[in-house]
């Protein structure tokens, strides 16, 4: 388990004198984190670095998983579009299933923490299932800004029982809420395979074991195959770039298990790249790999977003701090991490002319994207580290308890 400690070449000794007194008045509180994977996307990515993370600190973390059926993940990932903008038939079949899965867990799973931390929609309901007594925060790492109406009414009906909404951008705050909102912004693990320093000859070998070829430059985006990343438009885009400079776009999007829809994606994708594939040029790796993420994006000349929607984006986060010129949407969390023009490029999702032209910019003048590159790193580390995040906790935690007089 890594340590509080080794962090301090990172964030310094200032900043970790402030986390230790924090925390003081916290040693041994029960908290519970639940979601629905282990694996797969941001949210996963985060607890898996914040729960030992806590108990290092000196908190007592858990992190456990609602089961679920395909059924179920099938369901959750309509919600998680319909919250994005999408329409949804929400059937009273639908809504018996999604509640079913927490009843079943509660049959189970003893919740006899301090403060429990509902990830995401697909546990929201278990707040009806358990007797409460302790705080309920629900962190939902969604873009909530256009929700389904029906379906939002109906998730509300849960969430109005908890006593706080972590969201992660301003703009998500809903006005209809009547719960305590707090903006925290996600942050990446500087010392994570995914993140960690690594040297040539690791990035060779990694590349080499996944049959990414590195003698032609690479633009990459790493992303779920999944519709609102806009794999399609990727490929449009390159085709475009590749007109102007010879180079590689490799796509990196592991299966999440609660996600039914990436096989679909995937296969519209190699539709579109086609015989790109076969020729080498386009390279699609379906692989979990954390070492493999992190030598693709250390080794890109450029990373590319074309998110359409997006919670925050840790993606960009783990390339900037890698001091990659990121080319990405204006979307969700991605203006919060790049200043454009200075840190990055900015430009709209369907702008992709304006994608074209900064990629090949960035190909012809590896100077400036490294400028940039140094430039975002900083912007990380004041602002998107885990450290960052274990503080937002604790100050949260504190917060809460003190509201019911536990400490
Ligand atoms: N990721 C990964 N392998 C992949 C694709 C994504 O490890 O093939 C990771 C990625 O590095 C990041 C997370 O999954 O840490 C995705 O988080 P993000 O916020 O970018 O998007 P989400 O999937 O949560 O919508």
């Amino acid at each position: 388990m890594r340590r509080l400690d080794e962090y301090r070449p990172i964030i310094g000794d200032k900043k970790l004198a402030e986390i230790y007194k924090k925390i003081r008045k916290l040693y041994n509180k029960r908290i519970i984190h639940l979601n629905s994977t282990f694996m797969g996307g941001g949210v996963a990515e985060i607890l898996s670095s914040l729960a030992p993370l806590m108990n290092s600190a000196g908190l007592s973390a858990d992190w456990r998983i609602i089961h679920g059926n395909p059924d179920l993940f099938n369901i959750t990932k309509k919600f998680h579009n319909a919250l994005q903008g999408d329409s949804i038939n929400l059937t009273q079949i639908k809504k018996n299933l999604y509640i079913q899965a927490s009843e079943n867990f509660a049959v189970y799973a003893n919740l006899n923490y301090d403060v429990v931390i509902v990830h995401d929609p697909q546990p929201l309901p278990l707040i009806d299932f358990y007797k409460k007594n302790q705080p309920w925060i629900w962190r939902c790492h969604i873009d909530l800004s256009n929700p389904h109406t029906e379906l939002w009414d109906f998730l509300k009906g849960y969430i109005l029982r908890y006593d706080l909404t972590i969201l992660s951008n301003e703009s998500y705050v809903k006005k209809d809420l009547p719960v305590e909102q707090k903006i925290v912004q996600p942050v990446i693990d500087p010392l994570t395979p995914k993140n960690m320093p690594l040297n040539n000859a690791m990035i060779k070998k990694y590349l080499k074991k996944f049959g990414v070829p590195t003698d032609k430059p690479l633009l990459t985006q790493i992303s779920r195959f999944d519709k609102w990343k806009d794999p399609v438009g990727v490929i449009d885009v390159y085709k475009k770039v590749k007109q102007k400079i010879d180079c590689r776009l490799v796509l990196c999007g592991s299966m999440a298990s609660d996600d039914p829809e990436g096989m679909k994606i995937y296969e519209k994708v190699k539709q579109r790249a086609n015989n790109l594939i076969t020729s080498g040029d386009i390279i699609l790796i379906t692989h979990e790999n954390n070492i493999l993420v992190n030598a693709l994006q250390r080794i890109s000349a450029v990373i590319i977003q074309k998110s359409i929607r997006e919670g925050f984006g840790l993606t960009v986060t783990e390339a900037l701090w890698k001091e990659k010129p990121v080319v990405a949407s204006r979307v969700g969390g991605i203006p919060l991490q790049i200043d454009d023009e200075k840190g990055g490029y900015l430009l709209a999702p369907d702008d992709n002319d304006g994608f074209v032209d900064r990629i090949v910019e960035l190909m012809k003048n590896p100077a400036l994207g490294h400028q940039m590159g140094k430039y975002a790193r900083e912007n990380v580390r004041n602002k998107f580290l885990i450290t960052r995040l274990l503080r937002d906790y604790l100050d949260i935690i504190s917060y809460e308890l003190g509201n019911y007089n536990l400490y």
